[in-house]
């Protein structure tokens, strides 16, 4: 249920208001825009007198919400959330890329990457420590110590780290992370989502491979519920019926996303296509259906990289994607970072 309150009403009227529906058991979430002043509440609304609620004078209107979110609802919070991370803004006008291989090999490897994409334009610095393959078989990545050679790369540039968590055990090597990844595989992991909740520390919720956008906000809800706000949702790519990519890139679940929720949305579109070539021209497509960010995956020798080389980006080729990248944002009015 929304509560929007007139103009008029005084920070005194509302202050009571709210207590008086904290005193019952609801959670409230409180949004001061530039024209609207409104509550959300959160909780069994079912005994709420709507007409009521709509009596008292400072109030403009009352809405039932029908969604099942509501934290990530756009009803709720009319205006577009920014999310900081580190000093990177993403979200309203702010527009992001983090950049870097799909699995950290090796300090240099890291390092060089990290130089590198910072150069071209990054702001943050991506690259999997905890992988999550398809087959038991391959790379796994280098978990702890890959954590630590990010943490590096981080000294080295300065650029703040995003990278992958699996399972809730290794919650506390994530301690030093800027912003923790929940990849698709994971994107309804529910114990680990909520673990997520009771952190301060943004959460970049990547799509499952074959979720609906409301199980995806449902997803982003868990976290929030908990009091975590700061969730990013990353569109990589669904499974369709398609087998010429990877997955099938949904630019329409970009618009569809903001008009459903203030969260920033960014877009990964290595994961999506599978193939390098078409990072370019689905970066330029994601910027224009008005995406916050882009995830791009970035090696110094793609041929030989443990995990993803076939849409691995080279350094140079990521240069030239970030020349376009920042003329798009431009045209499209975004700040890059
Ligand atoms: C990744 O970012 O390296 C990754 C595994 O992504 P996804 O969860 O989207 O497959
Ligand atoms: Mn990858």
């Amino acid at each position: 249920m929304i509560i929007i309150f007139k103009k008029s009403a005084s920070e005194e009227q509302i202050a009571t208001f709210t207590e008086d529906l904290k005193s019952q058991g609801l959670g409230i979430h409180e949004s001061v825009g530039e024209n609207t002043h409104l509550i959300g509440l959160v909780g069994d609304v079912s005994k709420l007198d709507v007409d009521q609620l709509a009596a008292n004078d400072f109030v403009e209107e009352v809405k039932r919400i029908s969604e099942p979110y509501k934290a990530a609802n756009r009803k709720f919070h009319p205006d577009d959330s920014t999310i900081e991370v580190k000093g990177v803004k993403i979200g309203g006008c702010n527009f992001a890329v983090m950049a870097g291989p799909c699995s950290v090999e090796s300090e240099p490897q890291i390092i060089g990457v990290a130089e590198a994409v910072k150069s071209s334009g990054a702001s943050l610095l991506r690259g999997g420590a905890f992988k999550p393959r398809t087959s038991p078989y391959s790379f796994q990545g280098l978990r702890g110590e890959g954590l630590e050679l990010l943490c590096a790369a981080r000294r080295a540039t300065g650029l703040p780290i995003v990278t992958e968590i699996m399972n809730t055990e290794d919650l506390p090597l994530f301690e030093d992370v800027d912003m923790i990844q929940v990849g698709a595989r994971n994107m309804q992991n529910f114990e680990l989502l909520k673990a997520l909740g009771t952190l301060d520390k943004p959460i970049l919720l990547k799509r499952g491979l074959s979720a609906t956008i409301e199980e995806w906000l449902m997803s982003a809800e868990y976290i929030m519920a908990g009091g975590n706000e700061k969730v990013i949702l990353c569109e990589r790519g669904i499974r369709t019926f398609e087998p010429s990519m990877r997955n099938t890139l949904d630019l329409s679940a970009v618009p569809m996303l903001k008009a459903k929720t203030h969260l920033p949305v960014v877009v990964d579109p290595s994961h999506a296509a599978g193939i390098a070539w078409m990072v370019e021209p689905l970066s330029m497509a994601a910027i224009a259906a008005g995406a916050d960010g882009l995830m791009i995956e970035v090696h110094n020798d793609p041929k030989h990289a443990l995990s993803d080389g076939a849409q691995s980006l080279t350094p140079a080729k990521f240069d030239a994607v970030m020349q376009k990248v920042k003329a798009t944002a431009a045209f499209f009015g975004k700040t890059l970072n």
